[in-house]
């Protein structure tokens, strides 16, 4: 894994107070038995999530997609956070400047007890109507798993409802992009377990380290931005947020 060197960089601007956010991907629930998407696991009968997670897919075959979500809800209903949601739930509750992005849509941040996290690309725990129907939110809580029959449907208009995730292809909502924006003026960014593909995700790192931010990425593979970063920490989530954490505490 990496140094004490490398480590206590992290721990001392922590230590003094640092504003810092934290962008957060699929790497982060690996550990608690989330398949990432490009990692093992990440084919679901043999579609790609690319071919899955569309307006179009939705369109043409809502039973298939929804076979797919209803799938992931159960599994991940059956998992439990991990050390490395733990660890930053606590930062988010210690710190008052800590702010948390995820792309994530599992729901373990908060079911690890996280506070004012900003989900990027939405909820699997959320549902929406698909013809957007006047009678309904525009998108709201449904834990029920599994569902049954699939699709499941609007109690408005009968319409399919769909999963309250942004799908490939659709803008991230308007006022998500400004608390990240605004969460991107910070001392310290940690980007943790994301492979660094999906933009405008990906580009908030960046965005960050133009205005002064320190840049660290945490990840046990090396991803398009590691050479972008000021610092990378190899290793997985939940041993190195440990390993801070730990070190933080003076142990
Ligand atoms: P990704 O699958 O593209 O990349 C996962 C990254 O995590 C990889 O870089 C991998 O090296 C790293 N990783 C694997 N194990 C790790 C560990 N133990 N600790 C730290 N890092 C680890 O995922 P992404 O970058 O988040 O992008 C995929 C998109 O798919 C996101 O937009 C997200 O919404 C969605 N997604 C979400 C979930 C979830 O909610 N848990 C799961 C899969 C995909
Ligand atoms: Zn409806």
């Amino acid at each position: 894994m990496c140094s004490d060197t490398e480590l206590a960089i992290v721990v001392d601007r922590l230590r003094a107070g640092a504003r810092t956010t934290i962008l957060t991907g699929a790497g982060v629930s690996a550990a608690s038995g989330v398949p990432t998407f490009r990692g093992p696991g990440g084919l679901w009968k043999r579609h790609r999530p690319e071919e899955l997670a569309t307006p179009e897919a939705f369109a043409k075959d809502p039973a298939l997609v929804w076979e797919w979500y209803d799938w992931r809800r159960q599994l991940i209903a059956a998992c439990e956070p991990n050390r490395a949601h733990a660890v930053i739930a606590d930062w988010s509750r210690r710190y008052p400047d800590c702010r948390l992005i995820t792309q994530n849509v599992d729901g373990l941040h908060e079911r690890a007890g996280a506070e004012g996290v900003i989900r990027f690309h939405g909820s699997l725990w959320e549902v929406g109507c698909w013809r957007a129907c006047a009678g309904s939110p525009h998108r709201w809580m449904d834990r029920t798993v599994p569902f049954d029959p699939l699709p499941p449907r609007c109690p408005h208009c009968d319409a399919p409802l769909r999963p309250g995730v942004v799908w490939f292809g659709e803008g991230i909502d308007a006022s998500v992009l400004s608390r990240s924006d605004n969460a991107t003026a910070c001392d310290l960014f940690l980007t943790i377990g994301t492979s660094s593909l999906v933009y405008p995700a990906a580009g908030l790192v960046q965005q960050a380290r133009q205005r002064g931010a320190f840049t660290v990425e945490i990840n046990p593979d090396a991803t398009p931005l590691s050479d972008g970063v000021d610092l990378v920490l190899r290793g997985r989530a939940e041993a190195v947020l440990d390993a801070i954490e730990q070190r933080l505490a003076g142990r």
